[in-house]
C-alpha cells in the first residue's frame, strides 16, 4: 500500500532518526508518494539533512513494511496474517494468563528511545497500572544512560545538553569525547566547523581517526576503555599547572578535595602508559582547554558505553568543574544523545526506575503525585525493576512474556546470541514494529504500527527542545499506532479508560504528570507548539497558571519561555552546588591476554541507524553501506596475514563474527572496530561484553578482548 499525502501543502515536521531531530518539510511527490523538502527556518539543522533523513520517506511506501498483524500458527509454527481483534485478544489473553499463574512481574515490557514522548508515557503507565509489573526498561539504557547518571550525580539534573547547540561555535574550545558526529549526525558538524572558523579549537578523543577527528586541532587516540584515566591525567595537569578556578570551586561546588586527591594519584606518565596518549599531547590539551575564556566537554557513546561509564563521564565533569567551565555562559559539560527521542524517551516513565517528569520511582512524593494523575493508589505502583540487559537476561526465567515496542535487541543488545536465545525461551513474545525486524521474527504476535510521518507526536531533541512532529500522510489500512495498541490491550485487560488513542490527549495528561518534576512540561501544549515559531520549547517549562484551565501561551496567560540554558544561576542540587565525585581509573571488564590479544570497539556508520531495522531496508542506504566490516591497522593485518577485503573472523569469549577486513592506518594497532548495525554472521554484538556499569547499568559495548582469524565467508 502506498502512503498518500494528506495535503499538497508542505507539512513542517522532523526526521524519524537521530537525536538532532532535524527539521524537514514533507509534501506530495510527483509519483504519488511523499518528498522531503528543505525547512531552512529550523535552527538546529537549517535545512541540512543527512542521507538517512533525506531517504526516510522510502520506508513509508516500502513493500517490506508490515500492513497486517501476524500471529504464530499453532499448527505450522509459522507467522501468518491475522485480524487485529485476534492479535490483540491473543496478547491480552497471554498477559492475563501469565499474570495469574506467575504474578505481575512475570510480564516484561521493553520500550525504545525512538518512541514519542506520548508513547513512552503510555507504555510506562500501561506496565505499572494495567499489568502492575516492575519489569519495564528500554533500549535507551544502551545509549546515554551513563551520561544521564553522571549528570544527575554532579548537577542534580540530566538534560543531554544544558545549552543549545548554537552556543558551540561561540565557545573557545571543545573537547569532543567518543563522538563521530560527522557520520552519526552530519548536520551537527557545522557547529564545530564554525567554532574553528571563529578562532576556537577542537580536541577530539577517539581511538580511531574518524571523519570527525580529521577536523580536530588535536586528536587524542586513547586505548579503548581508558578515557577515565585520560580525563584524570588532564585534571592532574590542570592542578599541577595552577589552572584551577579556585573562586568557582569555592562558590559553586562541593567535594573538590576528594576529586583533587584522586586526580593527583594519576601522574601524567602513568596516564600515558594506561592510555597510550603521550604526555606532550596531554599538556597541549590542557593548554587549549584552559587558555580559552570559555570551553566545553561533549561526550557521546565512546566514554559512556563502558562498565565504568558513569565514573568516566564524571571524570570529564570534574575537569569542567575544576576549571570553572560549567554553569556559565558558553561553558559546560553536555552529552550528545543518540536516539531520535533519546532525551524525551528517558523522561516519561519507560525506564525501570523512573516515573513521568523524570521523577524517581522510589520517591514517595513522586509516587503520590503520579498516582493521583493516574487515579490509582500510590501503594499499588510497583517499585524499580531490572535494567535493560538484566531484563533480557531474565527472559524465560521468572519473566515469561515480553511486550516490545520500538526496539530490536537481537541486533542491538550485548552478547546478542545469548539475548536471542533468551527471547526464544519466552512463553510469549509480542512485538510492535513497522517491519519484520530480527526480533519480530521470533515473536508469537507481530503488530504493524504507524511510522513517524503517519502520526503526530512530540519528541525532545538532544538539547531538551520539545518539538511537534506532525502527521503528514495517511497510514496504509491495516496499520495502527502504538497508542492504539496500548488502548486496545488496556481495554481488554479491564482498563478501558486512561489510554486515549489521540496523542494530544496523552500529552495533556503527561503535562500534569510532569508538573513540578525535574523535566516539567506543564507549560507546553500542542497548541503552543502548533502556533509557535516551529523551533520548539526547551524544558523545564512550568505552567505559569496551573489549574487555570487556560492554554499555556493562550490569551491572558504569559507563557513560561522555556529554559534553553541550565545552571547559570545555580545547579539543581539541594544546595545549588555542583558535586565533584572522586573517581579512579579501573580496568575494563575484559582485558587482552594471550588467547584474546586484541581490543574490539564498536560503533556506527554514516548510512545506517542503530540496529538497522529501518535503514537496511532503504535501497539507497543499503547500497552505501551494505554490510559490516572489520577495521584494522596495517601492522595488525600484516602480522596475521590478512589482506584488505579478505574475510576475517573476530572471536570473543561470547561468540564469533565474520566480515571483510578494512585495512587502514586510521585506527590504533591494538584495536579493531566493527559497526553494529547488522544481524547474522557479521553481527558485532555477538562479541560484546554485557558487564554493567554499577550505577547506570550500561553494558560495555565499547571494549572487549578478541582474537582475529582468517576466515571463509559463508
Ligand atoms: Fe535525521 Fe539525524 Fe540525519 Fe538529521 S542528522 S537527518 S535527525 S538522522
Amino acid at each position: 500500500t502506498t502512503a498518500t499525502p494528506a495535503a499538497t501543502a508542505v507539512t513542517a515536521t522532523h526526521c524519524p532518526y537521530c537525536a538532532l531531530q532535524c527539521g524537514m518539510g514533507l509534501t506530495a511527490g510527483t509519483g504519488g508518494g511523499v518528498e522531503v523538502v528543505e525547512r531552512a527556518s529550523f535552527p538546529v539543522n537549517r535545512g541540512a539533512l543527512c542521507g538517512k533523513g533525506r531517504t526516510a520517506p522510502a520506508l513509508l511506501s516500502s513493500r517490506v513494511r508490515l500492513t497486517e498483524p501476524l500471529v504464530r500458527s499453532h499448527a505450522t509454527g509459522k507467522l501468518v496474517p491475522a485480524s487485529w481483534e485476534e492479535a490483540l485478544d491473543r496478547i491480552a489473553g497471554e498477559l492475563s494468563r501469565v499474570r495469574e499463574e506467575h504474578g505481575a512481574d512475570a510480564c516484561g515490557v521493553f520500550g525504545g528511545g525512538g518512541l514519542t514522548n506520548e508513547k513512552a508515557y503510555a507504555l510506562g503507565k500501561f506496565a505499572r497500572v494495567v499489568l502492575g509489573t516492575s519489569q519495564i526498561d528500554y533500549n535507551g539504557r544502551f545509549c546515554m544512560s551513563s551520561a544521564a547518571a553522571a549528570g544527575q550525580r554532579a548537577f542534580g539534573l540530566d538534560r543531554g545538553l544544558p545549552f543549545p547547540l548554537e552556543d558551540i561555535p561561540r565557545t573557545g574550545c571543545v573537547i569532543l569525547v567518543g563522538s563521530n558526529l560527522a557520520e552519526t549526525m552530519p548536520p551537527a558538524l557545522r557547529y564545530l566547523t564554525e567554532l574553528r572558523e571563529n578562532g576556537g579549537t577542537l580536541i577530539v578523543v577517539d581511538p580511531r581517526r574518524t571523519r570527525t577527528a580529521e577536523q580536530a586541532d588535536l586528536h587524542l587516540a586513547p586505548r579503548p576503555g581508558t578515557d577515565l584515566a585520560l580525563a584524570l591525567g588532564l585534571l592532574h595537569l590542570v592542578v599541577a599547572e595552577g589552572r584551577t578556578d579556585e573562586a568557582f570551586i569555592e562558590e559553586r561546588t562541593s567535594g573538590w578535595e576528594g576529586a583533587r586527591a584522586a586526580a593527583m594519584a594519576h601522574w601524567p606518565e602513568h596516564v600515558e602508559r594506561i592510555t597510550g596518549v603521550p604526555v606532550p599531547q596531554l599538556r597541549d590539551a590542557v593548554r587549549m582547554f584552559c587558555d580559552a575564556e570559555a570551553s566545553m566537554v561533549l561526550t557521546a557513546r565512546g566514554p559512556e558505553q563502558q562498565s565504568k561509564g558513569t565514573d568516566t563521564v564524571g571524570a570529564w565533569i570534574n575537569l569542567c568543574l575544576a576549571t570553572g567551565r560549567a554553569g556559565r555562559p558558553l561553558s559546560g559539560y553536555g552529552c550528545l544523545t543518540g536516539q531520535g527521542n533519546g532525551q524525551g524517551g528517558r523522561e516519561h516513565g519507560q525506564k525501570a526506575d523512573q516515573l513521568p517528569g523524570y521523577r524517581k520511582l522510589t520517591d514517595p512524593a513522586a509516587r503520590a503525585h503520579v498516582a493521583e494523575v493516574w487515579g490509582v493508589d500510590p501503594d499499588s505502583l510497583p517499585g524499580p525493576g531490572r535494567s535493560a540487559y538484566e531484563l533480557l537476561d531474565a527472559l524465560g526465567g521468572d519473566v515469561k512474556t515480553l511486550l516490545l515496542m520500538g526496539s530490536n535487541p537481537v541486533v542491538s543488545a550485548p552478547r546478542a546470541a545469548h539475548v536471542e536465545e533468551r527471547l526464544r525461551s519466552l512463553d510469549f513474545l509480542a512485538v510492535a514494529d513497522v517491519v519484520l525486524s530480527e526480533t519480530a521474527e521470533l515473536a508469537d504476535v507481530v503488530l504493524p504500527v504507524t511510522q513517524w510521518a503517519e502520526e503526530t507526536g512530540t519528541v525532545t531533541n538532544l538539547e531538551g527542545r520539545v518539538l511537534l512532529r506532525r502527521r503528514a500522510v495517511s497510514a496504509p489500512g491495516g496499520v495502527r499506532s502504538d497508542l492504539d495498541v496500548l488502548h486496545g490491550l488496556a481495554a481488554r485487560l479491564g482498563h478501558g479508560k486512561g489510554f486515549p488513542v489521540d496523542p494530544e490527549q496523552v500529552f495533556e495528561e503527561l503535562r500534569r504528570a510532569s508538573a513540578g518534576g525535574p523535566a516539567d512540561y506543564s507549560g507546553i501544549s500542542y497548541e503552543r507548539l502548533r502556533e509557535g515559531d516551529g523551533e520548539g520549547v526547551f524544558w523545564p517549562c512550568p505552567d505559569p497558571a496551573p489549574g487555570s484551565g487556560q492554554v499555556p501561551g493562550g490569551a491572558g496567560v504569559v507563557p513560561h519561555p522555556g529554559t534553553p540554558r541550565l545552571f547559570l544561576e545555580g545547579f539543581a542540587t539541594e544546595d545549588g552546588r555542583a558535586r565533584f565525585v572522586p573517581v579512579v581509573h579501573r580496568a575494563a571488564a575484559e582485558e587482552t591476554d594471550a588467547e584474546y590479544p586484541v581490543l574490539l570497539t564498536t560503533g556506527r556508520v554514516l548510512a545506517q541507524y542503530q540496529s538497522g531495522a529501518q535503514t537496511r531496508r532503504v535501497d539507497e542506504l543499503n547500497s552505501a553501506a551494505p554490510g559490516p566490516f572489520v577495521e584494522l591497522h596495517p601492522r595488525l593485518a600484516a602480522g596475521l596475514g590478512i589482506a584488505d577485503g579478505e574475510a576475517v573472523a573476530v572471536v570473543s569469549r561470547r561468540g564469533r563474527a565474520v566480515a571483510p577486513a578494512r585495512v587502514t592506518s586510521s585506527i590504533r594497532s591494538d584495536t579493531v572496530f566493527m559497526p553494529f548495525h547488522w544481524p547474522g554472521e557479521g553481527r558485532a554484538n555477538s562479541l560484546t561484553h554485557p558487564a554493567l556499569d554499577p550505577v547506570s547499568r550500561m553494558p560495555e559495548f565499547k571494549v572487549c578482548a578478541v582474537r582475529l582469524e582468517r576466515a571463509e565467508r559463508s
